[in-house]
This record gives C-alpha cells, structure tokens and sequence, in this order.
C-alpha cells in the first residue's frame, strides 16, 4: 500500500498531496507510524519507506508538527531515531522526518529539544569524519531547526554547543577543499546564525571570537561563486554579531535649533531624553530588502473607506472678512489696464553694487501681505561689475526686444534646448593660469558675503571677467545680490560654488549604474575588517559642526556651511575612507536623507570611498542604479559647469548604529543604515560638492525670478511677483502670478482675461525635494517663453505658483521639514497661521479663490520620490479609492467624474519621463492633510494632484536606452539595457510638458473658443512633428 500511494503521490502536481492532506491522510501515516515504530521487532522495510513518505507529505503540510505532536509521533521518531544511532541508514530516515515536524512548528522543536534530541545529534556530529555524510547532513539540517527555538538555542549556549559548532564549521571549511559538502558547512552556520539570534548567543559568539573566525574563513570563500549560500549565510551572522553602538555624535537632535514663536523653547519634536542604546529585540528581522509585502498591506488598511469623508465638502473654515486680504495677491482680478499697468512696476535689478542691509527682520509680525520685493526703492547703477563687449544687466532688455541676447525668451522655447546644452558657455582657463582653489576658496568666497563692501570683491570681479558664464537663467551677480538677503539659521556668509557660478546639464546623458556583484556583502567584510584588524584604522574627526575639528594634515576638508548644506560630521576611518554624518532637520533628530557638502584637498585618480553612516529610509534607489552627484570647480571653471552623476561601488544597508527612541519616532532598537559610495575626482586639490540631488537653493530661485522677470515680454506676458509671506526665518515666499495681457482694452476681451480658469502649482514643501524645483523651474521658464503654446496657454489660464512652500528648510539644509519641525505637507487640515504660515495663506488663497466662485481647475503640488523611477502623479478619486479596499459602490450614491483621469493620460503620450502605469489615485488616511487630498476634498478641485519624481531615473519610454542606442564603451561599462539617470534638462522638459498636457486638457474635456481651438490644432501638430525631430535630433546626440 506504502509503495502504491509513494506513486501515486510522485507524479502530478502538489494537488494530490494536498488532497491527501485534507482527507486526514498526514493522520493516517502518522498513526501507522506509531503503531508499527513501537511493536517489539519494527519492521523496517515497513518504517522506511513510511518514513520517506512522511517526510514527503510533512513538507507541504503546514500544520504536520501540531499533528505528529497530538499523535506522540514525534517523541516514537525521536525514539526510534535513538535506537538506530549505530544504523546509519534508518537514522537518516528518522531525522529527515523530525526536522519536518521542527520546522513546522517551533514549539514542536522545543519539545523535541527538551526531549534530548540536540544532545543525540551532537553524538551523531562529533567528532568531525567525512564518512555518513548523508546522516551528518541529516542532522546538522536538523539541529538548525531545533535552534529556531530560542530555548533550545539558550540550551545550547548554556551546554557550550556553540564553541564546539564553531569548531566543527572550521573542521568542514579546512577539510573539504573542493567544496563538495557546501550544505554540511552552510547547516553549521544556520545552526550559528540561529543562536545568535539571542543576546547571551551574540555574546558568547563574540567571546569565543566568532567573528574572527567568520571573517577569516568567509574571505576565503569568496572568490567562488559556489559558495554564495556560505558567504551570504557568514555575512547575516557577521553583520548580527558586530556589536551595536550610538552613533558617534553627542546628541542626535539637530546642530542649529530655532526657537519657535509663542512657545518659549525649542523644538516641538524633541521626544524626551536620549535613552542608552541598548541591545533590544532578541530576534532580529532579516527583511531589509523584502519589505514590500508588508507595505502593501499597509497600504490597503489605509485606505479612506468612509465614503462620508471622501465625499463631504466641508465649509470654509475661515471667516469671510479674513479672506478679503487675498484679494492684494490677486491683482489679475482688479488691475485697471488704462493706468498703464506696465510703467507702474519698473523692473528692479539686484546687483553687487547695492549693498544690502542684512535682514535680521522678523517680519510676521506684519501682516502676510507686503509689496512685493520689487516696490522697494532700489536703485539701479552701473554696475561696478560691467564688462567690456557684454551688456549691462540694464542695457540687456533692448537687445533682448531685438533678439539678440541669449536670454532672450525665446530661447527658452522648442528649438532652444539644443543650444542650450550643446554650447560650453564657459570659456576654459587659459592655461598659463596658475589658479589654486583653496585661494580662491579662502579669499573670494569668504569675502563675497562681507556686508560692509559695496563692491564685488576683487577676485569674483576677476573670475567672472575671465569667465562671463550666461548659462541660461542664472547669474553669479544676482545670485550673489540673493544670497547676501537670504536669512539662515545658521548664517551662512559662504556661497556654495555652483549655486554662485551655476549648473548646465551635461550634452551627454548617463545610465543607471550596473550594481556590481557582492559590493554589498564587500563592503559589509570591510567594516568587519575594522572592528578586528584596527590597525590602519584612524578614526579621526575632520569635521563637525558642534565643535572646531583639527585639520587633518593630508586628508580631505570637508565643510557645509553654506545654503542647503548639511554635513554634520566626517570622520577619516582609513587613509581614503570617511564615515559621514548628516545633521537632522531643524528641531527634529531625525529626516536624514538629504545630503550636500564640499569636499577639497584630495588627490587624483584614487578611489576615495564615503559612508554616510545615518541614513533612515529601510531601502533607497542607491541600491537600483541611482548615483550621487558631483560639481567640481575646475571642471566648471574649465567650461563644464555641470552637476554630474559619480560614484561606484554604491551600496545602501542596514548597518551597526542604533538609534535611540528619540530618533525612531519612539520606536527601540531601530537601525540606521549606511550609504557607501566610493568617488574618484577628477583634479588635484579641487573643490568638488557631493550632493543626493541636482541642488535648487532658495537665493537661487529667487535671483532665477529676477531674470525672468527681466526676459519677459511685458506686452504679452502678465507677470507678477509678490510675497505670499514671510516664513518663520524671515524670508519671503514668492507667489507668482502668470497669464496673457488682455488681447485689447475692449470690455470683452479684458472680461476673459479675467474670466480665465485658474491653475494653482506649487513645488518644495518638502525641502530635499529638489527634483520638484527643477520640474518647476521648467513650468515657469515655458510659462514666460515666447513659444506659441505657451502664448496660448497663458490665454487660457490664469496660472498661480508658489515655488517653494517651505524656503527656510531648503536653506538651512533640511530634507522633510520647516523650522518648527514639521512635516508641511501634513498640516493642511489645520495649518496654524504662527507655525506654517505659507501652508496656512496658500490655503487662505485658495479659500478665496473658492468664495469668489474661482475654484482652480487644475492643482499640482510637484515632489520627488525616493523609492520609485520615472515621473507620476498621485490624484483622488472616491470610486477607485473603495473598489480597492474592496468596498461596495452604490453607484447610485456615489458619483464621481472620472476627468480626474485626463491630464495623466496626456502626460503619458506627451511627456517622456511620465509613465500613466505609475499614478494612483487612492485617498489613503495617512494622506488625509496633505495638500492634494486637503484641496481635493475642501475646495472641490477634481484635478489636484501630487506630482512626483524621481531622483534616481527612467525605467519606460524615451529614457529608457535600447541596446542598440548605446555606444560601445557604454555596453563595456554595464552590460545590460537600462534606463538614464534623470538629469535637470529631463526635469525641466517634465515641467514644459505639464503645460503641454495642461492646454490639451483644455481642448480635449473643456469648453473652448473656436478659434483658440483651430490655433491649438495647429500648433500641436507642428509640435508633434518637432517633437519627433527632436527625439531623434537627441537620441543621435546622446549616442553619437
Ligand atoms: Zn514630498
């Protein structure tokens, strides 16, 4: 019968065994099994092929252990595997089923363990010989098992088991050099990492120098690929067992601190003392990189399911009279055109001679509402800055009118990106130049925020002669005239360089890195390499922002005291190695992921390697191709002013530092992780900047504005620039105001102006995003340009944008917060006037807007993701939201307009870097104060979205690169197909694109002139037809 049902149970599918299951067939066998194990003489051409089929069955059954328990199966095998220890064979039969029954179910291998089966399978391991093998895995398979239950495991300590587990692996290791029983060497090191899963088993692993022993043997298994299952195995134990420690900071709240309003103290966030880093957890999660399950979960139990809440529209929760303030940062609505709109605003330019007075203001307290910068009396002079054969920033809009100026609008529309990027704009360095940037570095950038001078100091003079940089949209001068205004916490008086000189996208593009094989389980040996072999180990602080740190006599300089900038701490842990700290959002001790600082004093062409050692996120797109970025000075003073992708062997994971509750939201025992990237630069004592992202500062959008506001065309361009208000820094937050001037002064043509659908975009509340600034730089830039589209969008609409929500946490180098340490983006259902006044009069506006019946028609507040490629948006819908949580949807009750839908779908055929497959537009309860969910559900906005996108790059489309696209040094460099890094020319153009969608929105599923209709029909033809020729024109550039 055994024999009959052995077959049966062979072929087929694991159905049959199932189906045997689930007629109690585990039951039956097991039964047979104790009647015939425990008759005098047991017949063993019975019990073996019983056996085998046990452990056949046992496998797929999940509840055998429960069941062989019940049954006293497991204590008769346990018996009759003692009876058989001299009998190899019917021994082997007995473990193979008892360690079904002890993976099953871990109560039944404490049982087992208390029992006496570890001391039988000791008998059977020891001492160490090469003959059973079958029987020696059987066991040591077995003991593994067994060891999953801790109190089996503290046996096993308690007995000395470990030592002499240890000592066997060695054994194994030493004797079987051609690798022949890898599963015999990897069942000892389960058995390891499963007592290690204990504190007392750390402990006395690391007494007994486990980890040498690992370390050692590990190495010598890793040139074979054969043994990954033992280095992987070694790997998990090595990184359990180093011993945790604090991370080496004094405190983990934030360097600066801010004193909020009306509080009295520091801090809202800080969540009482720094408790000791003991060791909690007694098991350890090995689930780094396989979180995904449980996130999806996660999602679904938070979707809004309260159909109530997704439908209801709440009442204007400030009072009307509060609203009438909005109506100044409305001057579309009242602006009386005869007066002559346009001689009233003369254009102010900012310039090194005007010297400013540093704003210690802390301006809210006066209302929300100030004239805007460009009132203030500034008056404009030469410039002691004019330099021959190029205009004065004065002379510049004549030229401009006539064409001539790169600046000019036009040049930001279609036919402009190829010379955009295809000229070097930076004329290189003669080459008898003798120039030093550490000179320059202590002379210039210093002295560029002296706020006594009035002139531009000498050397800056001097560099910008030599190299009159006109990348698009940026000038070292206004900048300069911006930063000197910007208030930071800290106080900045250094400029970072290539916010001062400027960024181009390079004319080439990069691809995703290809992950090196074993760089992580690499770079995990090598920190080891350091807790056990400490001899070139220098562990020296070379910076810190807490304390002067000695200089280091050959090694890196390291600084961040600059805008946006953020390291806290580095420390030289070998000769070319560097552990990083990164400081915590203001007031918070935590949000590190951010990361920007400077770097000189280095040597060429070797291999320096960087580990920011205070990294949160459990993964990171660092892991999938992503690579940091680089900005080196001589390079940009050599005609390549560019922010370039670098870094190799980059690895991101879970290492030795633990947090304190403090910095885990009140959560013990979390871990950081570490970010580990080596760099080679290109020069000798350079200046280079490292960064997470294509840096976007504050002074550097609003010295962008300035030019802009210059470049337009008043006659066809309404722009106006005016503050929302003044953050809790003191430092304006700019709301622009963008749509076409009245076609005429006739009363119909000055009614649509007015009647016009509003757009409401903002960008940045989360300051480490600084994606979504480019992405806005690229909106604002096709918004004032010349091209017809835009000249047709601006006919459409009246366009509302706030570039940047939360200024202060991008200047003072924060990744998710504003001083008072919160999250913006989740104070939209009740932003306090005091605390996040930006949210709070960015609401206020859209409130009035809503009073006046001008609800916007589309909202867009752009971000960055973290953890996902391409660009996408997430919106709100109340029927998707239900079906997904598996809700009923009386479609009787609920009724929604599925528009919502439209623009993503544009977005996908339009813009390369969308991907429709991406978006989502689920209303989840943890999104409930965010501004797309807020302004969807309180101002009844059907298009409000979250835009967001990538750092890292593009896995669909254009940007995905085709084998045949890819030259051959690039198919050398990484073997496979994949997609570019996005660079900040893709992030612009997915800005120009969204108002591209934006007018075919318009003309798709709105109502429309004929007449604008025929003009639009036109137009995008042409731009299809260009679009094509550019894809190409591009294509053949990137790869030729
Ligand atoms: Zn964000």
């Amino acid at each position: 019968i055994l024999g009959v049902l052995t077959d049966l149970l062979s072929v087929g599918t694991d159905r049959r065994i199932h189906y045997m299951i689930s007629k109690g067939g585990s039951e039956a066998l097991l039964q047979v099994l104790v009647n015939a194990a425990q008759t005098p003489e047991p017949d063993y051409s019975v019990l073996l092929p019983l056996l085998r089929l046990l452990a056949k069955v046992g496998q797929r059954d999940r509840r055998f252990g429960q069941k062989a328990q019940t049954l006293e199966a497991t204590d008769v095998t346990l018996t009759l595997a003692r009876k058989n220890l001299a009998h190899h064979q019917n021994l082997t039969h007995c473990l193979w089923v008892l360690r079904v029954y002890a993976s099953n179910a871990v109560s039944v291998g404490t049982s087992l363990g208390m029992n006496g089966a570890m001391e039988l399978l000791f008998k059977v391991i020891t001492p160490y010989t090469k003959k059973h093998t079958r029987t020696m895995r059987a066991a040591i398979e077995l003991l593994a098992a067994l060891l999953k239950s801790k109190s089996n495991s503290r046996r096993a300590v308690n007995r000395g088991y470990l030592c002499e587990l240890l000592k066997l692996y060695q054994d194994w290791h030493h004797c079987d050099t051609s690798n022949s029983y890898v599963h015999i060497r990897r069942g000892f090191l389960l058995c390891l990492k499963h007592i290690t899963n204990i504190q007392t088993g750390r402990e006395a692993f690391l007494f007994i120098r486990g980890i040498e022993i690992l370390f050692t043997t590990g190495q010598e298994c890793l040139a074979s690929k054969s043994l990954d299952p033992i280095v992987n195995t070694v790997t998990q134990i090595l990184r359990k067992c180093y011993p945790k420690g604090r991370l080496p900071v004094a405190t983990v709240s934030s360097s600066y601190s801010f004193s909020i309003p009306g509080s009295g103290g520091t801090g809202s966030s800080y969540a009482g003392p720094e408790d000791n880093c003991e060791d909690y957890g007694e098991e350890e999660m090995e689930k780094d990189l396989d979180n995904e399950d449980l996130e999806n979960k996660e999602e679904e139990d938070d979707l809004e399911t309260d159909v109530d809440k997704l439908t209801s529209k709440p009442e204007l929760a400030r009072p009307e009279a509060e609203l009438g303030q909005y109506k100044a940062i409305c001057p579309e609505l009242s602006c009386n055109f005869q007066v002559g709109l346009l001689g009233s605003y003369p254009p102010i330019i900012p310039n090194a001679a005007f010297s400013m007075q540093q704003q210690h203001c802390r301006e809210r307290d006066q209302p929300a509402m100030v004239p805007e910068l460009g009132e203030r009396a500034v008056k404009v002079t030469p410039s002691n800055w004019k330099k021959k054969g190029k205009p004065t920033e004065n002379e510049a809009p004549d030229r401009r009118a006539r064409g001539e100026s790169t600046r000019d609008p036009a040049c930001l529309s279609k036919g402009e990106d190829a010379t955009k990027s295809d000229t070097p704009t930076l004329h290189p360095l003669p080459t008898e130049t003798c120039w030093d940037a550490r000179t320059f570095h202590a002379q210039c950038v210093n002295s560029l925020y002296s706020r006594e001078g009035v002139e531009a100091p000498d050397v800056v003079t001097k560099l910008l002669e030599r190299h009159p940089g006109n990348i698009c949209f940026h000038s070292p001068h206004f900048y300069m005239a911006r930063a000197r205004r910007t208030c930071s916490i800290p106080d900045y008086r250094v400029l970072a360089f290539p916010d001062f000189w400027g960024h181009q996208p390079p004319t080439y593009c990069q691809s995703m890195l290809q992950r090196k094989y074993g760089v992580q389980r690499a770079k995990i040996f090598e920190d080891v390499r350091c807790l056990i072999q400490p001899s070139d180990v220098i562990d020296l602080v070379v910076f810190d922002l807490d304390s002067r740190s000695p200089d280091a006599p050959d090694g890196l300089k390291f600084f961040s005291k600059f805008e946006s900038g953020n390291l806290r701490k580095a420390i030289q842990v070998r000769e070319f190695e560097y552990n990083l700290i990164l400081n915590s959002d203001l007031n918070t001790t935590q949000h590190h992921q951010w990361f920007y600082f400077e770097v000189s004093a280095m040597k060429p062409a070797l291999p320096y390697r960087f580990n920011i050692i205070n990294c949160e996120k459990f993964n990171s797109q660092f892991n999938y191709g992503m690579q940091p970025v680089m900005y080196s000075v001589k390079e940009a003073l050599q005609g390549r002013p560019h922010w370039i992708r670098v870094g190799y062997d980059i690895c991101y994971y879970k290492n030795h530092y633990r947090r304190c509750a403090a910095a885990a939201g009140g959560v013990r025992g979390k871990s950081y992780y570490t970010l580990a990237f080596s760099v080679t630069f290109p020069h000798k004592d350079d200046i280079c900047y490292l960064a997470y992202h294509y840096p976007y500062t504050y002074s550097a959008l609003m010295s962008h504005l300035d030019l802009l506001k210059q470049a337009r065309n008043p006659k066809k361009v309404f722009f106006r620039q005016q503050t929302l208000c003044y953050t809790l820094g003191g430092n304006p937050c700019p709301l622009l105001t963008i749509t076409a001037m009245p076609q005429s002064q006739r009363s119909d043509d000055l009614e649509q102006f007015r009647d016009r659908p509003y757009v409401v975009l903002m960008s940045r509340v989360h300051p480490g995003e600084s994606n979504a600034s480019w992405v806005m730089k690229g909106t604002i830039e096709f918004l004032l340009s010349s091209d017809p589209i835009a000249e047709l969008l601006r006919r459409c609409f009246i366009f509302k944008i706030i570039h940047m929500l939360n200024p202060d946490g991008v200047i003072n180098g924060n990744h998710r917060c504003s001083l008072s340490g919160d999250d913006l983006n989740r104070q939209w259902l009740a932003p306090s006037s005091q605390l996040h006044p930006t949210i709070y009069h960015t609401k206020g506006l859209l409130y009035y807007l809503r009073s006046i019946n001008r609800t916007p028609l589309v909202f867009c507040d752009y971000h960055g993701h973290s953890q996902r490629k391409n660009v996408f948006l997430y919106g709100c819908s109340i029927k998707e939201t239900l079906w997904q949580a598996g809700c009923t949807v009386d479609t009787a009750v609920v009724t929604e307009d599925v528009g919502y839908r439209t623009l993503p779908k544009i977005l996908d055929k339009v813009a390369p870097a969308f991907v429709m497959s991406s978006c989502s537009f689920l209303v989840e309860k943890s999104r409930g104060s965010t501004a797309r969910v807020v302004v969807w559900r309180e101002n009844g906005v059907l298009r409000s979205y979250t835009m967001e996108s990538t750092y890292c790059g593009c896995s669909h489309g254009l940007y995905k690169v085709t084998d045949k696209e890819r030259t051959n040094r690039e198919r050398a460099h990484s073997p496979d197909s994949r997609g570019l890094q996005i660079g900040t020319r893709e992030l612009e153009e997915m800005g120009a694109k969204f108002c591209l969608g934006l007018l075919i929105l318009q003309l798709k599923s709105l109502p429309c002139s004929k007449n604008l209709m025929d003009q639009a029909a036109t137009l995008l033809d042409l731009e299809e037809e260009i679009t094509d020729l550019r894809v190409q024109r591009s294509v053949q550039q990137h790869y030729s």
